[in-house]
């Protein structure tokens, strides 16, 4: 039997915003005492009056536009109807048949698969359920500081087979809201929530479907990329052996992932949208969108996918460190402004293909910088070193003023006490040996001492001409240019045959 999986996922994106979804309330009362931002509008009283927040009506939009999707035009709210201690008035404002934007896509970058594309469904404002507290005393608790705070929700077509690619969803999604400064995406603070459906469907030999598509099983209460990926894969087999069995999964269900025993448990059989009674909600006038699509498609900003190709393109850097960069927004900036502030730097008289360049500053920035920065406990953020001085640091190496090695002490050196490249090399010690008669003095002290080697070199063992220079290298501490050495070592060797 052929089965294929066939993943679909439902993400809650917490915006941003200062206020509540309809009320006046902080949205941002993370850490605050349970139910200090809260208001009748939030705790559901009746006879108040929901207003929209404009400032989340705006990142809505910005968000469908940036997953390339269709803008309603003419919005609605619509009440989704369901009772349970978090959500005080019985309903959920939220959106049904006129949601802020419908087929979107959003391209992901899977480790081992390439390029997948994954069809976004719809993409609709509401607002969050209070939140619910289980105390150790065996009593539930209603914190209503998070009722209302503003969500999007985005629901994607079934179009994954595999939990890495839902993995690389999530990751790729958290990145766009992040680069649009409309979520913080944080996963461990609840900003970003993902419920997971995942089916089997057995196809033939070809690939194509035999029968129909089997009723889903939702996983819920995933709360990190890691756990993507498991929950994924256990209900991958925990199906596929009840196909084996002859008892595919006949009903819709509910599961929810245990991090504990890394297993899903069975949580309810799902509603039917008709058992949450949609309906247009009275007392919010339907939005027009039009206006916003206009404003918000000029302002949109550089999407990762795009930043990454443009790093790729642009500064040489390989995929791989491009995706690094591109993770952390201010890696990027340090980055772009490094390489703009290097090629100014590094005259014509050192050229330098785009792809070297690219090289050096990956590995300077992603390895040796960031090795230092958290020995020190810090991030580009806070790092004393700027991109100038950075920069500066990388021209010395390229034109040989500065060894590897002694560039890499020089950089601690930076960080440690925010001084230039020029003063930590001077504390150093470590101004290069750029005088000839110095290095002159070298190499006639290594020749001398290696008489043998230096016969074997004439005699045809070319291979030592390396050993030479790493002697030399050696006794001048790193210190040396090593083109000035190489062709100090050269004559020296051609004056004495
Ligand atoms: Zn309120
Ligand atoms: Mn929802």
């Amino acid at each position: 039997m052929n089965l294929i999986p066939v993943i679909g996922l439902e993400t809650h994106i917490e915006l941003s915003t200062n206020t509540k979804m309809f009320c006046g309330c902080s949205a941002r009362s993370e850490g605050a005492l349970p139910n200090t931002n809260v208001c009748p509008i939030c705790t559901g009283h009746p006879g108040t009056l929901p207003v929209p927040n404009a400032a989340a009506i705006r990142f809505s939009v910005l968000l469908g536009l940036a997953l390339n999707g269709t803008i309603t035009e003419h919005s609605k709210f619509d009440r989704k109807h369901y009772f349970y201690p978090d959500l005080p008035k019985a309903y959920q404002i939220s959106q049904f048949d006129l949601p802020v934007m419908r087929d979107g896509e959003l391209f992901i970058d899977v480790p081992s698969e390439g390029t997948v594309r994954i069809g976004i469904e719809r993409m609709h404002l509401e607002e969050d359920s209070a939140k619910n507290i289980h105390g150790s005393d065996g009593k539930t608790y209603v914190d209503f500081n998070r009722s209302s705070i503003p969500l999007c929700e985005i629901v994607t077509k079934p179009d994954f087979r595999t939990s890495a690619q839902a993995k690389a969803y999530v990751q790729e999604l958290r990145l766009l809201v992040r680069m649009l400064g409309i979520s913080s995406g944080d996963m461990e603070h609840g900003h970003l929530r993902c419920d997971v459906n995942v089916s089997l469907r057995e196809v033939d030999d070809t690939g194509l479907p035999i029968g129909p598509l089997n009723p889903k099983t939702e996983i819920k209460n995933i709360n990190s990329f890691r756990a993507i990926e498991r929950a994924v894969d256990y209900e991958i087999s925990r199906q596929t052996a009840l196909w084996h069995a002859g008892t595919p999964p006949m009903v819709t269900t509910t599961r929810g992932w245990n991090d504990d025993t890394q297993t899903t448990d069975e949580q309810r059989t799902k509603e039917d949208s008709a058992d949450y009674r949609y309906f247009p909600e009275p007392d919010i006038p339907p939005l027009d969108l039009r206006n916003l699509i206009i404003d918000l498609r000029d302002r949109l900003p550089e999407l990762p996918r795009a930043k990454r190709a443009r790093f790729i393109d642009e500064y040489g850097f390989k995929p791989d460190a491009a995706k690094q960069l591109v993770d952390d927004a201010d890696l990027a900036n340090f980055a772009e402004a490094t390489i703009s502030e290097l090629r100014a730097d590094i005259s014509s008289k050192n050229p330098q293909s785009t792809a070297d360049l690219g090289k050096l500053v990956s590995n300077w920035i992603l390895t040796k910088l960031a090795n230092i920065l958290s020995t020190e406990g810090k991030t580009v953020a806070s790092s004393r070193i700027t991109p100038e001085r950075f920069a500066t640091l990388l021209a010395r190496i390229i034109d040989g003023t500065l060894t590897p090695q002694k560039a890499l002490e020089v950089l601690a050196l930076m960080e440690q006490e925010g001084v230039s490249v020029d003063d930590a090399a001077k504390e150093l010690g470590a101004a290069s040996l750029t005088d000839s008669s110095a290095i002159d003095a070298i190499v006639l002290d290594v020749i001398t001492n290696h008489p043998s080697e230096v016969t074997r070199y004439h005699a045809g063992e070319e291979k030592l001409f390396a050993f030479l220079l790493g002697q030399i290298m050696k006794a001048a501490k790193g210190n040396a240019n090593p083109s000035q050495a190489t062709e100090a070592l050269k004559t020296a060797l051609t004056k004495k045959s």
